[in-house]
């Protein structure tokens, strides 16, 4: 397959804004994809060559690139370095240079798919020493016969800097429509990724096998299953009305969500964007080895940092030293862990993912009492849990939980399989609501700034911020935040955010406001807020209240904390926030209802 085929469709991507074109064009791609190169063609379309959580990073220095653009071109490297401030993008400056190369070659091959795939996953592979040089002379080799178009999409791809704005789902929505005609077979095709978290692989099943190869997709150790999320409800009486009036309160803990798969002493962690980061615990993976009583495991748990002495829970922020590349035998001395288990997905042979809650809740219990019982001093236990049946039985448990140091509680529906991918109201968090004003936080995606100004001057002054639609895969802007940060935050974000930049709007973000940078959505920040309110500045649930107004955050306070465990779409969604302002609705009325006695009583 020509690699200009796919560089044509990307450069029409580009140019849209709309998300139904942007459709119409990955299933015009993928139909014009030969069968064999399929899952390579999905993953350059997200700017990758594996599945996500196999870490293969492309990401090399923009340094290194213009340097390969340099030699290829024979344009000097001050003039390619400046063409790229120039330009303010590494694919724009290679088209330039490669449109102005000085030794026109000849005889070019014409660059293939096949080629360029397999030419970017060595230059990802290769490590250690020397292998600068040799990734740029891979590089070049790819330059110097491609078309200028072709080498922009090569630049972008090696700095990870190509942003086809494509979702996961926006993906899964055009391998329905493509190969199976109808966008209804998407559930299916959905089903099988969070089975897999791998679009590639959905992607090759479906053409080589059809639907019913995809239907046959199962879960397999050390491939992560995407995880199961929660809901909010505005009360514990609405929680138990959903769950048919008994349910599981477990306590949540403040930590890190762990996936653990084990197959005898090799054992792999994922985050919850499942990325691998067993490197980050190797105590949790000593201790998930050492179980004797199942060759194969995949559980989930939550990891917390502990004072060993009181063997009380900390906060999350303590969590942060086991991030780093060295050291990590002292950060797990310093900081150490437990590891509260809360579910159980596979155990020998044995998928666990359709069983209902309490048979999960089950065997887990059985497992972790034999590795109680085998081993006194284990670091790992399973999460505490009270069956509940009553509001009072709640709070009293939530107000348990906090007191011993955790968020607050999840509920779990009985009956609930554990439903891979999905947010739904099997698992409801119920977090501390009882101050007054909004006290839970919101995690929000920075989609745009402000330029700064006096002491501000060179950094971002306030950030806009969005929540998540998932109904059609959109942000919509909730506030602009511009307190709670420190020096260090200003310049953290500024550094951060720097890979993000984009010309115009993101395609998928919804805003009134028009900011002076913009972002791919991708970083989430924790903040809080006095409350919610109507706007006319902010299309988070547009039209739903009240028309021509949205919802808005009043006061917003960044809380220091940056949500890199959560993916953009992990955000508070859309629907979340309404449910917060109707609830606060409520709580108002009620706080004026009962003033409104006490004044009659006077
Ligand atoms: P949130 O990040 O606020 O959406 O809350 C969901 C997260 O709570 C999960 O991803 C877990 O990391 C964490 N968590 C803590 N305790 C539990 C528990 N008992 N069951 C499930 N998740 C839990």
């Amino acid at each position: 397959m020509d690699y200009s085929i796919v560089v044509d469709v990307f450069n029409e991507m580009e140019a849209t804004s709309k998300r139904t074109e942007l459709t119409d064009l990955i299933v015009r791609l993928l139909k014009s994809t030969p069968k064999e190169l399929i899952d390579k063609v999905v993953y350059l379309m997200l700017g990758r060559l594996k599945p996500e959580y196999e870490g293969i990073e492309l990401g090399i220095a923009d340094k290194m690139a213009l340097r390969a653009l340099s030699i290829s071109s024979g344009i000097d490297m001050k003039k390619v370095e400046e063409m790229y401030v120039r330009r303010g993008d590494i694919g724009e400056a290679a088209e330039e240079a490669l449109s102005k190369r000085l030794q026109s070659v000849l005889f070019k091959d014409r660059l293939t798919v096949e080629r360029v795939y397999s030419t970017l996953e060595k230059v990802a592979m290769l490590k250690g020493e020397g292998s600068q040089d040799v990734k740029i002379r891979y590089l070049c080799n790819l330059l110097n016969d491609a078309e200028p178009r072709e080498g922009k999409y090569i630049l972008k791809m090696v700095t990870a800097k190509l942003r086809l704005g494509i979702a996961d789902y926006t993906l899964l929505d055009a391998l329905a429509i493509a190969f199976t005609e109808s966008k209804e077979n998407r559930e299916v095709l959905e089903r099988a990724y969070n089975l897999t978290s791998d679009l590639g692989l959905v992607a090759r099943v479906l053409v080589y096998g059809g639907l019913d190869a995809v239907k046959a997709i199962r879960m397999e150790l050390f491939r992560p299953i995407r995880p199961m999320l929660a809901e909010r409800v505005s009360s514990a009486e609405e929680a138990l009305g959903r769950m048919g009036g008994r349910c599981a309160a477990e306590y949540k803990l403040d930590g890190e969500r762990l996936q653990i798969h084990k197959h005898d002493d090799t054992v792999k962690i994922f985050s919850r964007r499942l990325e691998d980061i067993t490197n980050h615990y190797p105590d949790a993976v000593d201790a998930i080895a050492g179980i004797r009583r199942a060759r194969d495991l995949i559980v989930e748990g939550e990891a917390v940092a502990i004072n060993q002495d009181t063997q009380e829970y900390l906060p999350f922020q303590e969590l942060m030293h086991r991030r780093r590349k060295y050291g990590i035998e002292e950060a797990m001395k310093e900081y150490p862990i437990t590891l509260n288990l809360f579910d159980i997905l596979y155990i020998d042979g044995k998928e666990c993912i359709d069983l209902p809650y309490m048979e999960r809740r089950r065997i887990l219990e059985d497992l972790i009492s034999d590795v109680e019982s085998s081993n006194s001093s284990s670091m790992v236990s399973i999460v505490p849990m009270l069956m509940v049946s009553d509001a009072k039985s709640i709070e009293d448990y939530m107000f348990k939980a906090i007191n011993e140091g955790c968020e607050g509680l999840m509920l779990k529906d009985l009956n609930s399989p554990y439903r891979a991918g999905a947010r739904g109201y099997a698992w409801i968090k119920l977090k501390r609501e009882y101050r007054s004003e909004l006290a839970d936080t919101l995690d929000l995606v920075v989609v745009g700034a402000f330029h700064g100004r006096g002491r501000r001057t060179g950094r971002y002054g306030a950030l806009l911020l969005a929540s998540y639609n998932r109904e059609d895969d959109t942000f919509y802007t909730v506030c602009k935040v511009g307190t709670g940060f420190t020096d260090e935050d200003l310049e953290r974000f500024h550094t951060m955010l720097s890979p993000y930049i984009l010309k115009h709007r993101h395609v998928r973000v919804n805003s009134r406001l028009d900011a002076d940078v913009w972002f791919e959505p991708k970083i989430v920040i924790e903040v809080i807020a006095s409350e919610i309110t109507l706007s006319p500045l902010h299309t988070c649930a547009l039209n739903v209240i009240r028309e021509g107004n949205g919802l808005a955050l009043r006061f917003p306070k960044f809380t220091g904390r940056i949500r890199d465990d959560k993916n953009a779409e992990d955000a508070t969604s859309v629907d979340e926030i309404v449910s917060m302002y109707r609830r606060q609705l409520k709580v108002t009325r009620q706080v004026q209802s009962n003033e409104g006695s006490a004044d009659r009583i006077e």
